[in-house]
């Protein structure tokens, strides 16, 4: 179980497994996942085909694995890969479109992650001998570092249609996928529908200790596991994990719609701060972003400040931070760290 006396803000990755969560490992059927013998991580995999509309589905370590195995298939080196600047896979993956799969990816402006299909027809190269190879568009569901905002599903439709047009994958960095669909109503079979792959994590909000599930096609899948193998991400009796996927998707989707409320009250806190605003203005889902300026405090001080007072916030640049909902962290909690935050500020 979490530190009672620390509010940890900093991530939904800091959530704990429940008693039932653990309940339900321990009492896990297993087998040998490299095998395809593993029940529970079969179940698992079939669960999320069916949640992404797709046949075929992945267990993997993490959703970093998701990401850089999904282009290690659909690219060859040499090969670009259109993204927002913004992206996950460009600021956090170690640069492992590059160092894994020889690829470059082309961070391109958007609208807090959010561009378009001509934006896509833009920035598709001509074929031409001295250009790169143009071969795959990645979106981010929700989009971290911009503010856990949703790609609209028509936003993705139009990237899709100009994605496919222009001979390219469109490839979904759902970490945060079902966030989007609990904040939206729009199904997680709608938003993967123009996707040719997707994946959800399993260790943010829905709270389980490892593990993201990629979805694609059947050949797709089938040309993922060599790359799940070479990259040491092939396991053996991971159903004791994947039970935590399989209890995550029984009994922590509703309640993401909590960590939404409980964001949106956050931002009503933070907005009463002086000097604090909220950056973007609207919290669509469990990621606060705020900008502290105006108080004439450094992030990465206030942070250490604020960790000594038992408060997890993260800095996320000079005058931003990142404060981030999730299952461990309920309504009275959110208000003791606020109650901390703006007596901090105000030096109390
Ligand atoms: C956390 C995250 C990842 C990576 O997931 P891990 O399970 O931590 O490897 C990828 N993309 C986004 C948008 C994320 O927030």
């Amino acid at each position: 179980m979490p530190r009672n006396d620390f509010i940890d803000l900093r991530s939904d990755t800091q959530s704990h497994p429940t008693d039932a969560m653990r309940q339900a490992m321990a009492t896990a059927e297993v087998g040998d996942e490299q095998k395809g013998d593993d029940p529970t991580v079969n179940a698992l995999c079939a669960r999320v085909a069916e949640l992404t509309g797709k046949e075929a589905a992945m267990f993997l370590p993490s959703g970093t694995m998701c990401n850089q195995v999904a282009i290690l298939v659909h690219c060859q080196p040499g090969d670009e890969i259109i993204a927002a600047e913004v992206s996950h896979i460009i600021r956090s993956e170690g640069a492992g479109a590059s160092a894994l799969a020889g690829t470059q990816v082309l961070g391109i402006p958007s609208h807090q992650g959010v561009f378009s299909g001509a934006d896509v027809d833009a920035a598709a190269r001509k074929p031409k001998r001295n250009a790169p190879r143009s071969r795959l568009v990645e979106i981010e569901q929700t989009v971290n570092y911009s503010g856990g905002n949703c790609w609209p599903v028509e936003a993705i439709k139009d990237v899709g249609e100009a994605a496919h047009r222009n001979g390219l994958k469109l490839h979904m960095d759902g970490a945060r996928l079902l966030n989007a669909v609990m904040a939206t109503g729009t199904s997680a079979v709608d938003f993967c529908r123009p996707c040719d792959t997707a994946w959800i994590d399993l260790s943010k909000g829905l709270g389980c200790p490892i593990g993201g599930v990629l979805a694609g096609d059947a050949e797709f899948i089938e040309d993922a596991w060599r790359w799940k193998h070479r990259l040491g991400g092939a396991m053996r009796q991971a159903g004791i994990i994947a039970a935590a996927g399989l209890h995550a998707l029984d009994h922590h989707v509703e309640r993401l719609a909590d960590d939404h409320a409980n964001a949106k009250h956050m931002a009503t806190r933070l907005a009463d701060i002086s000097g604090v605003s909220l950056d973007p203005p609207d919290v669509e889902t469990n990621l606060v972003f705020f900008d502290i300026s105006g108080t004439g405090r450094d992030a990465a001080e206030l942070e250490q400040e604020l960790s000594t007072h038992g408060v997890g916030i993260g800095a996320s640049g000079p005058g931003r931070m990142r404060a981030v909902t999730h299952l461990d962290v309920d309504r009275a909690q959110v208000d003791a760290a606020m109650d901390i935050l703006a007596g901090l500020l105000a030096g109390d």
